[in-house]
């Protein structure tokens, strides 16, 4: 099955599929259900239920990712531990104790097989830390594969007595059954399983052609390793080649393990495998994470044409929280659909915000962009105008920073910035409209309200500037 890719994300697999909006969506893109338990996601566009494609789509394929699956035993852990094992094989040259060490050896290294076969079914594709610790515990799957294999060759033989051509039938059956049998027994432990036929069709239909290629790839794999012990054997003293031989075999049977652990993990749905690691698709570099995982669902939302739905999720959302990227989001949504009285109503809300979180030039960008939009825009509190305006006067934005002051003391009376305020437009009048009159009259009505205030020198001061000014006849 071809795999299906995300609608927003073309290069990353998709994970799910809404049936109503009919777009296949990455994990990325889906949305979490508001306090769900299990992580559970629902459509960004819809909020209804989202069908799974099975990690299946989002998994590559076991004959794509061949040079990893044979790098797996490449691992440290892996390596010291077929080291040990191998070394142990020295052993063997004791009297008596010899054949017994083989087999423990080969018993120890097949549990391995097994532990590997189940952890990648899982989705932990390369060791787990903790996988030699694993491989000690009391598994005995070796011992249920060997009584498997015990009971297929007795089957076998009691049907070829009865009839050679359904002997042989049954034996090619068997064989072709074996990998099945032996991703049976590690997943469900349970020796009756593995040798059911029932069981085995089902693991073989379940996983489809593939398996023939899993088939093929495994006897390669034997293959390899009898081939590796072939031509080293004539090399090399007897003691070192059991040391080599053990290792390359046990670095195989890994492989092999690996590989049908692998196959179970890209088939576990079909297969009815739970408690799977979900696979996480790397994020392309053209797909940095958003700010907020919200504004993932108003992307889409815009791509699917419906900005009003994402205008009410972004307002429902910021009447509980204040998060700034979701405001800055808004605000642009807001004007780009022409809300000019919403976008002003906003603003109001936001530009405290930006100026408590110390972002001064975003919040003084955004009063001068509502103010353009309306001269009469202003904001709500005394101290953070005074603010606006100081920053829009140092930024040299005379403009601005009169039009935040215009009216301060209707709007704020008796606010314990007035003086500095006023202070501030007179300078503004003096130094940038050439309106001596104006800055005049500002400065005497000051001195005429505030003759005790702290700034009433200053003023002062100013006052005599501008009248001097006035009588050079500058202005
Ligand atoms: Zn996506
Ligand atoms: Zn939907």
């Amino acid at each position: 099955m071809p795999t299906v890719h995300c609608k927003y994300h073309h290069t990353i697999p998709a994970r799910y599929e809404c049936p109503r909006c009919a777009i296949a969506l990455c994990p990325q893109c889906v949305k979490p259900v508001p306090q769900a338990r299990h992580g559970e996601v629902c459509c960004p566009v819809c909020n209804g239920e989202l069908d799974s494609l099975g990690i299946g789509n989002t998994i590559v394929p076991f004959w794509e990712r061949l040079p990893a699956i044979f790098a797996y035993p490449a691992n440290p852990t892996i390596a010291i531990y077929l080291a040990m094992l191998s070394l142990a094989t020295l052993l063997g040259f004791l009297p008596i104790l010899g054949l017994l060490v083989y087999l423990l050896v080969f018993f120890v290294i097949l549990k391995g097989g097994y532990v590997v076969l189940e952890e990648t079914a899982h989705g932990q594709l390369t060791p787990s830390q903790t996988i030699t610790s694993k491989f000690d515990e009391g598994n005995l799957l070796p011992l249920k594969q060997f009584a498997i294999l015990m009971a297929i060759g007795f089957a076998n033989g009691f049907v070829a007595s009865i009839s050679p051509l359904m002997g042989t039938l049954l034996l090619i059956a068997a064989l072709f059954a074996i990998p099945a049998s032996v991703i049976t027994l590690a997943i469900t432990n349970s020796f009756v399983q593995a040798i059911n036929p029932t069981k085995l069709f089902a693991v073989i239909t379940a996983i489809g052609w593939p398996y023939l290629l899993l088939y093929l790839f495994l006897i390669l794999l034997s293959s390899g390793s009898s081939l590796a012990n072939e031509l080293l054997l004539p090399l090399m003293p007897t003691w070192l080649f059991l040391v080599l031989s053990t290792f390359i075999g046990g670095y195989f049977i890994f492989i092999m393990f690996h590989l049908m652990g692998y196959v179970v993990y890209q088939y576990h749905e079909p297969l009815g495998l739970e408690e799977v690691k979900e696979f996480e698709a790397p994020r392309p570099a053209s797909a940095p994470a958003p700010e907020h995982p919200l504004l993932t669902e108003i992307d889409i939302l815009m791509a699917e044409g419906q900005p009003l739905e994402a205008k009410q999720r972004l307002a429902a959302h910021l009447q509980r929280s204040n998060e700034p990227p979701l405001h800055e989001r808004y605000h642009k949504l807001l004007l780009s659909l022409g809300e000019k009285s919403e976008a002003l109503e906003h603003g109001r809300r936001y530009i405290p915000i930006l100026l408590e979180l110390e972002q001064p030039l975003k919040a003084l960008e955004l009063f001068a962009a509502l103010s353009r939009l309306d001269p009469s825009f202003t904001i709500a509190d005394g101290q953070q105008t005074y603010r606006i305006a100081q920053l829009a006067t140092d930024t040299r934005r005379p403009e601005v920073a009169l039009r935040a002051l215009s009216s301060f003391a209707q709007r704020f009376p008796g606010h314990p910035q007035l003086p500095a305020a006023y202070l501030l437009a007179a300078k503004l009048f003096c130094e940038h409209k050439n309106d001596l009159s104006q800055a005049k009259k500002i400065l005497l009505s000051l001195l005429g309200r505030f003759p005790q205030h702290p700034l009433e020198p200053e003023i002062r001061h100013y006052l005599q500037l501008v009248e001097r000014l006035e009588g050079s006849g500058l202005a």
